[in-house]
């Protein structure tokens, strides 16, 4: 097959790479996509797509079938009896199967003009391209959105050394009716289910863990409550795992070369951003590749994942330590407003000083406190 030429090269048509695949033919770039699967992709994820993501996907002009999009107003951690909720400070969340939101990206990125090529592995880097099983295809600028385990970041010379903390996760969704407009976080030692309503009859249970293998029904048996709620309901989807979850990268660009999504490195699930933060990277690189600087990307890179990388580090260190995560935990219960809060700071993308910035002094005091009696 004869080489390809366009603008832009993305390979991996998941998310990220169908995002900056739409942005780049919006900004009036020719685009190529690469995607090894064919669609709809499916694929290990929680689906709760947090509210800044929601307002994404509508910047971005994607249609979400309205039926098949579960709004969420925000988050309830449930650790035993001790139960904190919380509500989003303005839009809600989105819970949604992965294969419907992969559909509606497809059907925008086609819209927008960009070639898709499905059942096409990148096999390689090359300087002005990748290399496929098909042959070579060129691109003045490439993007390199092939997920979490990305062969190209070490290709580029781009991936950081191996996380010690290793971390895994494991979905399965039920048939059974929401019981809650929340996404429910259940919390044991070493592990956490999150629930998440993704259709009219569908919730998707993704559990994560600490250490080496599990399987679905042994981690849920951790949680009991749970547990008992879903006994009986409908399997309603083949069990995919994924891990270890983080993957460290040196640098998010290279040359002509941007790494965009879970590919430009990936530290936890815990807090349910990844789409959100894989959607924003995809904009910034845009924004670089039109303006025909990269070094842009890695600066606006480094701000979008700043905050996030902070709230999530002080998520692991919480679930690392089950009497520090007890206390955290009873001190969100104990004071009304305070998940909100937390809620609101988690969005954030300025920073902990900002609005919802008293939240986290409010929670380390009330932990302290707590903790203390
Ligand atoms: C257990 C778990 C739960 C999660 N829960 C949530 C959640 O609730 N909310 C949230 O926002 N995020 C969640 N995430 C994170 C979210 O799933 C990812 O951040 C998101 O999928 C990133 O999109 P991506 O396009 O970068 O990567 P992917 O979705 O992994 O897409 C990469 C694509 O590249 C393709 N590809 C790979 N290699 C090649 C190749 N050589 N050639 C061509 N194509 C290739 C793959 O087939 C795939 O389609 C979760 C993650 C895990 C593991």
């Amino acid at each position: 097959m004869a080489a390809v030429e366009a603008d832009v090269v993305v390979a991996g048509g998941g998310p990220a790479g169908l995002a900056t695949a739409i942005g780049a033919c919006r900004a009036g770039l020719e685009v190529v996509v690469l995607e090894a699967q064919r669609p709809p992709i499916d694929k290990a994820c929680g689906e709760g797509v947090m509210p800044d993501g929601a307002a994404a996907l509508e910047a971005l002009g994607v249609e979400l079938p309205p039926a098949a999009a579960r709004p969420f107003r925000g988050v309830r951690y449930i650790d035993g009896a001790v139960v904190a909720e919380g509500s989003f400070p303005g839009a809600p969340g989105l819970g949604i199967r992965r294969t419907v939101l992969h559909d509606a990206l497809r059907r925008r990125a086609e819209a927008a003009g960009a070639k898709l090529r499905w059942s096409c592995r990148v096999t390689g880097l090359l300087r002005d391209g990748f290399a496929t099983e098909a042959g070579p295809v060129r691109g003045r600028w490439l993007v390199a959105a092939d997920g979490r385990a990305s062969s190209l970041r070490p290709l580029a010379g781009l991936a950081g050394r191996p996380a010690a903390h290793r971390r895994f996760g494991v979905r399965r969704h039920f048939e059974v009716e929401p019981w809650s407009d929340l996404v429910e976080v259940h919390w044991a030692d070493g592990c956490e289910a999150y629930v998440t309503p993704v259709g009219e009859r569908l919730v998707g249970v993704a559990i994560l863990w600490s250490g080496g293998a599990g399987r679905f029904d042994e981690l849920l048996a951790r949680f009991p409550a749970l547990a008992e709620r879903l006994a009986g309901a409908e399997v309603a989807s083949r069990d995919r795992g994924a891990g270890p979850l983080a993957q460290r990268c040196r640098r998010v660009a290279r040359g002509r070369l941007a790494l965009v999504g879970d590919a430009a490195g990936y530290l936890d699930a815990i807090t349910g951003e990844g789409l959100a933060l894989a959607f924003r990277e995809a904009a910034a690189a845009v924004e670089a590749i039109a303006a025909g600087d990269l070094r842009r990307y890695v600066a606006a890179h480094r701000r979008i994942v700043r905050h996030p990388l902070l709230v999530i580090r002080m998520l692991l260190l919480v679930e690392r330590l089950p009497r520090l995560r007890r206390r955290v935990m009873t001190a969100l219960a104990a004071e009304p407003g305070l998940m909100s809060r937390f809620l609101a700071l988690k969005l954030r993308a300025g920073g902990p000083r900002l609005a919802g910035g008293d939240g986290l002094l409010r929670l380390a005091l009330a932990t302290v406190v707590g903790g203390a009696r």
